[in-house]
């Protein structure tokens, strides 16, 4: 899917996540929020050159393309949950981060690795330890995605 989807979905799912679970008073968390949820929704395509945020840190896609193929290691679910143990159980021995930052982080990696999800190229998402493969139909760039970012604009602005 291309960058924009990508930022879509997960403004999707932050706006979802904050409907049942409610957002910290702080304004500074909620910057901060934000800006992790889109971060984390653009991290996975490090290991794309042609990806937004490669050519916007090309050091960074370089060395994440030296041990990841696209949509190998950084498109698995095992990403996600090395942040989460990390966060929640290493971090806190040494310092307090608010939760809502982990959050926003994890929110925005999964809504990118789901958006994925729906393309015809698909992902592993239990890359290395398994080839299974979740696929969809979505053509990436295609005129389904752009009726899919279209209905969550609609959404986002209606509910
Ligand atoms: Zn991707």
């Amino acid at each position: 899917m291309l960058g924009t989807t990508h930022a879509l979905f997960a403004i999707l799912f932050g706006s979802i996540y904050i409907q049942y679970f409610g957002i910290t008073d702080s304004f500074l968390l909620q910057i901060l929020f934000a800006a992790l949820l889109l971060l984390g929704a653009m991290l996975p395509d490090l290991d794309s050159e042609n990806a937004t945020i490669s050519k916007q840190h090309p050091t960074a896609s370089k060395l994440v393309r030296a041990v990841s193929m696209h949509r190998g290691i950084m498109h698995s679910i095992i990403i996600p949950v090395t942040i989460y143990l990390i966060s929640f159980y290493l971090i806190p021995k040494f310092v307090d981060i608010p939760h809502v930052l982990t959050y926003g982080l994890l929110l925005g990696y999964v809504s990118h690795l789901a958006a994925d999800a729906l393309t015809i190229g698909g992902l592993e998402l239990f890359h290395p330890i398994s080839k299974f493969k979740i696929r969809g139909f979505v053509k990436t760039g295609g005129k389904l995605e752009l009726l899919i970012a279209s209905l969550i604009v609609v959404y986002l602005l209606v509910f």
